[in-house]
């Protein structure tokens, strides 16, 4: 049994030899969504390295348009993937954002939302889940039509707005299976403990019960381990460091304590930062142990299920699709291959590459609230290229894409409907079995 150790107040910083890294070679930019969009130096990953070290260095100042610069990034890790010389850009960018939001001049709005969304809210999943259940009623009352047909919300600021419009449709019933267990369906090949995450269970709980059924099917036992925590990844991504490390150490603690062969994930932006946790729990040695052990068994379900390998029995799915390539499976985790061989053991399903699929969608955690401009400019670069697929599905690994691809989706009026891929397979396996339709009742 492992206990929680006190918090130590570790002060983040980039490395210097992680900075050195950078060649300056611009290989990278052509890579970078904000680069690309903008065409700007400053918006490009070498541009940023290079006012990073500067900073470091002592040689500027972080001024308001250093600030703009950093928090435009989306952490996308794009520049990451195709740096020939191994530069960390994600564990730069994190470490930034954590010695910026030291040295900046708080402004209390700020303050309140981060203490209120990082600290009161993301942490909590009993208070999400009340937040949840009232905004469930706001959209099933008609005050949700009632508000947007007044016109309200163009008098609100626009990252509330923004909100507002991007809030999924909340499903008839939350996923409710953390405690349980679920024994797999014939003989068992593995244990394993399912990540339920903080926003998932609530927004996408049909996403959850989908991949339990395609485990046990694939002869798993599916531990949910009632006491896990949100990832973390919001936390880390904004700078948030103390939290998400208490945060990191809580999952760590559920999931050892569990004794499970892999951690499995369905959330592409919480499986890199659960991946990740050595890192971010690096300045304690016995945390670090216990998160690099951890670390090891996390697996997207993708990559499981390839892995396995994935049980026969798929049925005929007959849409055209197109498949978005999450950043924090593809740049990230580096999982490329896995979603593309699931796709094609569907038989039916036929597969049309956008011009980019692991482009990012501009979602990138609450960067579609924080810089709504941006993220409408590089979600619609996407929107074109969706189009020209004449897919009429798009299926994707993480709960941030699906919101901001429908998002997309209603802002070009095109009639394509938006999937977690592990839905898809699921699908499959019903039609090809027989078995009910996805529900519930039916896990
Ligand atoms: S981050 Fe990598 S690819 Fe980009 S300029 Fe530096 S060395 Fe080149
Ligand atoms: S993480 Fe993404 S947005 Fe940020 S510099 Fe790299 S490629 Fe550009």
């Amino acid at each position: 049994m492992i206990d929680l150790l006190a918090l130590t107040a570790e002060r983040d910083a980039p490395a210097a030899d992680d900075l050195a890294r950078c060649v300056h070679c611009g290989l990278c930019l052509e890579n970078c969504p904000t680069y690309l969009e903008t065409g700007k130096e400053t918006e490009s990953p070498r541009g940023r390295i290079h006012l990073i070290q500067a900073l470091q260095e002592g040689r500027i100042e972080a001024t308001g348009a250093f600030t703009q610069h950093i928090d435009r990034c989306l952490v996308c890790r794009a520049c990451e993937a195709v740096c020939p010389s191994g530069v960390p850009f994600g564990r730069i960018m994190e470490a930034a954002r954590a010695d910026l939001k030291e040295r900046r001049e708080p402004v209390w709005t700020n303050r309140f939302t981060y203490w209120l969304l990082f600290k009161k809210l993301l942490p909590n999943r009993r208070r999400l889940r009340a937040l949840a259940s009232g905004l469930r009623w706001y959209q099933r009352s008609g005050l949700q039509h009632a508000v947007r047909a007044s016109g309200v919300l163009a008098s609100l600021p626009a990252t509330l707005g923004q909100m507002e419009r991007s809030m999924p449709s909340l499903p008839d019933h939350f996923f409710e299976a953390e405690g349980h267990f679920l024994p797999a369906l014939g003989p068992a090949r593995y244990r394993v403990g399912f990540f339920s995450g903080c926003v998932m269970p609530l927004a996408y709980g049909p996403v959850h019960e989908a991949t339990i059924r395609v485990l046990r099917r694939n002869g798993c036992d599916v531990v949910v381990p009632r006491v896990q925590a949100c990832c973390g990844a919001l936390n880390v991504h904004s700078g948030e460091r103390m939290m998400a490390r208490e945060l990191a150490r809580r999952n760590v603690r559920a999931f050892l304590d569990l004794d499970v062969d892999y951690v499995v994930v369905n959330s592409a932006g919480c499986g890199s930062t659960l991946k990740e946790y050595a890192e971010l729990l690096a300045g304690d040695p016995l945390w670090r142990e216990w998160a690099e052990r951890f670390g090891s068994r996390v697996r997207d379900v993708s990559e499981l299920l390839v892995d396995l390998p994935f049980q026969q029995g798929l049925g005929p799915v007959r849409r055209r699709v197109t498949l978005q390539e999450s950043c924090h499976l593809v740049h990230a985790q580096r999982v490329k291959a896995p979603p593309r061989a699931l796709l094609a053991a569907i038989p039916e399903l036929e597969l049309v590459d956008m011009a980019h699929p692991d482009n990012c969608c501009g979602s990138a955690g609450i960067y579609s609230f924080a810089q709504p401009e941006l993220s409408n400019q590089i979600l619609d670069t996407r929107m074109a290229e969706v189009r020209a697929t004449s897919a009429d599905l798009i299926v994707t690994s993480n709960p941030g894409c699906m919101l901001q691809l429908q998002a997309g989706l209603e802002r070009t009026g095109q009639r394509v409907e938006v999937r977690h891929l592990i839905e898809v397979l699921d699908w499959s396996y019903q039609s090809g079995t027989g078995q009910p339709p996805s529900g519930r009742a039916s896990l």
